[in-house]
């Protein structure tokens, strides 16, 4: 649901619709009214918004039509106005807020302008850089100080690229979205063609280096638990806000000073047209039916939640370790699982072979398994 941008308030969807053609609209959490939606839409050169009301199980506008999901909803206001002031329109090729009607010579597709009225914009001069901490996908990842805080900076040339755009459009996510597992966007900046989004830093990196660096030695079941629960909650949060992440791993698990694991690299940026093709795709982390039919969902996160925890308890080795790449989802498909890595807990082996459930409406919530996560935190004695 790329018109789905949770808790922003009714300014920042103004900035986000603004320049914009009649129709393109998003929905946001409505700040009044807890519960219910607001949708917002262009019309005539302003955004009108409606609220769209929850109420047994339903949601509707007009208190004449009824839904079962927003997306029922969108589907029936992009047929017809339906009083309305306008059809909604979906932009099939760039998501609402990366479409930009101001440029005039470049390609950025998301608008800079929408980042700076609602005031996510840092300036290179409020910025100091340091070493490189990793490599991305996008571009180097770089230390960095703004305002007496370390930050992280990942740093992107060539703004005009495809790779941009995602890289934007995961930070343009990363606005709404605020929890303390998951890794926290400051700011982007826009230095000539030079863009960087700036996160908190986070010092002990990634969970699988971690992992793999300390080993059986170093870490604790305690630290096991902790960061299972951690990420869960994130997920949780993630789940609770309808984002799909796409792409759980370790790799995409940070660690803070205080030990924290926080979810980063949201994975909503990515265009749900790209499929499952592309060498960088992590098949063994994605559930058989998002293989298969780009069916993702928070089911389909869950499954990767499962590989991941089989991570942590290997401390940190690669998934299904004597299968082919190429034969992963075949044997899967058959019914093929992991065993539990060695010395793992029978409960989170329990949750591990949940999560795999091969039909996803299976699969437990988030929400669940945080509970349960946070239960065996609590009383886990050394
Ligand atoms: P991408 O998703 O583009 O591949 P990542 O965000 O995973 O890139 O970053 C690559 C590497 O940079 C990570 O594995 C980690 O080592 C380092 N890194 C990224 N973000 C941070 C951060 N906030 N704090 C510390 N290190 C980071």
């Amino acid at each position: 649901m790329p018109w789905f941008h949770g808790k922003i308030t009714r300014e920042d969807a103004e900035a986000l619709l603004m320049p914009r053609e009649d129709g393109l609209f998003l929905v946001r959490e409505s700040t009044n009214f807890p519960g219910d939606y607001a949708l917002c839409v262009c019309f005539n050169g302003r955004v009108e918004h409606y609220r769209v009301i929850y109420k047994d199980s339903q949601l509707t506008i007009d208190e004449e039509e009824y839904f079962d999901t927003l997306s029922k909803l969108v589907e029936h206001y992009c047929l017809d106005a339906d009083g309305l002031c306008t059809r909604l329109r979906i932009n099939h090729h760039n998501h609402t807020h990366n479409h930009n009607h101001n440029n005039n010579n470049n390609n950025h597709l998301l608008d800079p302008k929408a980042f700076e009225e609602a005031g996510w914009v840092i300036r290179m001069s409020e910025l100091k850089l340091g070493e490189v901490l990793g490599k991305g996908e996008f571009g180097d990842v770089v230390l960095g100080t703004y305002r007496g805080q370390k930050v992280a900076v990942k740093k992107l040339k060539d703004s005009n690229c495809k790779a941009a755009q995602d890289y934007l459009t995961e930070a343009s996510l990363m606005t709404s979205l605020l929890h303390r597992n998951l890794v926290q966007l400051l700011g982007v900046v826009f230095d000539g063609p030079t863009i960087c989004v700036v996160t908190e830093f986070m010092a002990k990196g990634s969970l699988v280096d971690y992992l793999r660096s300390r080993g059986r030695l170093h870490v604790t079941a305690r630290d096991q638990i902790a960061f299972a629960a951690d990420t869960c909650a994130g997920m949780a949060y993630l789940e609770s806000r309808r984002v799909i992440h796409r792409d759980l791993a370790a790799r995409n698990v940070l660690i803070s000073e205080e030990g924290v694991a926080k979810v980063c690299d949201f994975g909503l940026a990515k265009d749900p047209s790209l499929g499952t093709e592309g060498g960088k795709f992590p098949i063994k982390w994605t559930a058989p039916e998002a293989l298969r039919y780009s069916r993702f969902s928070n089911k389909s996160d869950m499954w990767s939640f499962g590989i991941l925890l089989w991570e942590i308890y290997s401390f940190g080795r690669v998934p299904y370790p004597r299968i082919q790449l190429a034969d992963v989802v075949k044997h899967v498909e058959k019914g093929y699982r992991m065993e539990a890595p060695e010395g793992c807990p029978p409960p989170i082996y329990e949750i591990m072979t949940q999560a795999w459930e091969i039909s996803p409406e299976k699969r437990p919530t988030f929400a669940a398994v945080s509970a349960k996560l946070n239960h065996m935190r609590e009383n886990h004695t050394d």
